[in-house]
């Protein structure tokens, strides 16, 4: 760190500010962690020099010895972690991982089925903003007006009715388990792909908390920065027959050079994820994503579904008449960092929003518990309905001073 503030120092005290506003606040995305300080590491290391286009064993170029070995270690650790047949940890992103799928699966204009935007799903499930949507024939499904969970009806009757090629499960704002044995049997009635898009919950499945997709999918895409830890990334794992489709999809159909410090750094997160204390990290994120969601509840936030079996808990705010833009806002006043999200249904466009996203990853990575969560649910609270969005009022000073006091007792990165 020493050469970088010197050389730069308008760059190393970006570096530093980051640091500090991590310490400082609740960090409540779900969709973040706070990585180690082995995988940041090996994400900050010498392997980020070398090229090797190709697979180990199988370069375009010269020198990969060491990096071989780095690869090969973290095919085979998701391998384990996963119970997988195959695995390509080459993908830069959650995002290229899903790329790949239409690459090795899908031709231009072909169907998707995938869980619409607006309802929970992804942008590169066939938004029309993004390359799914525009050149394949998306389909979209939602969620019961009722349960609020997937529609599973709705996908079947989709299914019969588009006939598409690959069928997608998964999403970005999903709170409860995905029943993967009926889209298997959806899929293998119209004999389409099944692709689980697990970037959220993959963590949960490594610390085999939650049921895993892996042996009912086809393929599962997941990003390595959510609940898993790992440095920001993209991997997938499949099953035999499609490992040959899905690697030329990666290599050389999407990407060129993988990262291999990326990579190394992917091994080591997916080390962390084999142990005791990984497995037991993984439950206490769902334990305290449920207390919070019913802690909110029973202040009369709602949250949809009835609450969680996962790492986040999607919030109504149309009770207490306040937007998904603004709760995020006078949060963030606070010193807590939270996301406006669509809701199912939601009658506001997606900028405004009339919910909000909460998720339990980093703050249980901190080592806080489920009555730290009471509390979490009482300042949220408090800073969304009685705060103004300014961090100099009162309200935001008074909800900034516990959260203090918590990060403090639990610091992100302990010095
Ligand atoms: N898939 C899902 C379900 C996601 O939630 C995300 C990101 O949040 C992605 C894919 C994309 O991952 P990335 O941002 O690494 O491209």
């Amino acid at each position: 760190f020493g050469a970088l503030q010197s050389f730069d120092p308008e760059i190393a005290g970006v570096l530093l500010s980051e640091l500090g506003r991590i310490r400082g606040g609740l960090q409540l995305i779900a969709s973040e962690n706070i990585s180690s300080p082995a995988v940041l590491t090996a994400l900050g290391s010498v392997l980020s020099n070398k090229y090797a286009e190709g697979y180990p064993g199988r370069r375009y170029y010269g020198g990969c010895s060491e990096v071989d070995k780095a690869e090969q270690i973290a095919i085979d650790r998701a391998k384990e972690l996963f119970g997988a047949d195959h695995a390509n940890v080459q993908a830069h992103s959650g995002a290229s991982a899903n790329q790949a799928v239409y690459g090795a699966f899908m031709q231009p204009g072909d169907t998707l089925l995938a869980m619409s935007l607006p309802m929970g799903g992804h942008l590169t499930h066939g938004s029309k903003v993004s390359f799914s949507g525009k050149w394949f024939n998306a389909v979209g499904y939602g969620v019961d007006r009722e349960t609020e969970d997937i529609d599973y009806d709705q996908v079947e009757a989709l299914a019969r009715e588009h006939r598409p090629k690959v069928i997608c499960a998964g999403g970005s704002a999903i709170p409860r388990l995905i029943d993967f044995a009926r889209f298997r049997a959806i899929a293998d009635e119209v004999g389409a792909i099944l692709w689980v898009d697990a970037a959220h919950f993959i963590g949960l499945v490594a610390g085999r908390a939650i049921p895993s997709p892996v042996p009912y999918a086809d393929v599962v895409t997941f990003t390595t920065h959510k609940v898993l830890r790992g440095p920001r990334s993209g991997a997938l794992v499949c099953k035999a027959e499609h490992a040959a489709a899905l690697d030329k999809a990666i290599f050389p159909m999407m990407q060129g050079g993988p990262q291999m410090h990326t990579i190394a750094a992917k091994a080591v997160n997916f080390k962390e994820c084999a142990t005791p204390e990984y497995a037991q990290y993984a439950k206490d994120v769902i334990a305290n994503s449920q207390q919070l969601a019913q802690s909110l509840k029973d202040l009369g936030i709602r949250p949809t579904t009835g609450g969680t079996d996962t790492h986040l808990a999607l919030l109504d705010l149309q009770g207490i008449g306040v937007t998904g833009k603004d709760a995020e806002a006078r949060s963030d006043a606070a010193g807590i960092v939270l996301n406006k999200n669509a809701i199912p249904f939601d009658p506001q466009k997606p900028n405004i929003a009339s919910g909000i996203r909460v998720g339990t990853p980093s703050v249980t990575t901190q080592g806080m518990g489920v009555e730290e969560m009471k509390t979490i649910a009482r300042l949220i609270h408090t800073a969304v309905t009685k705060g103004d969005g300014d961090p100099a009022s009162a309200v935001s000073q008074e909800v900034r001073a516990e959260v203090t006091d918590l990060v403090t007792r639990f610091p992100a990165y302990p010095r």
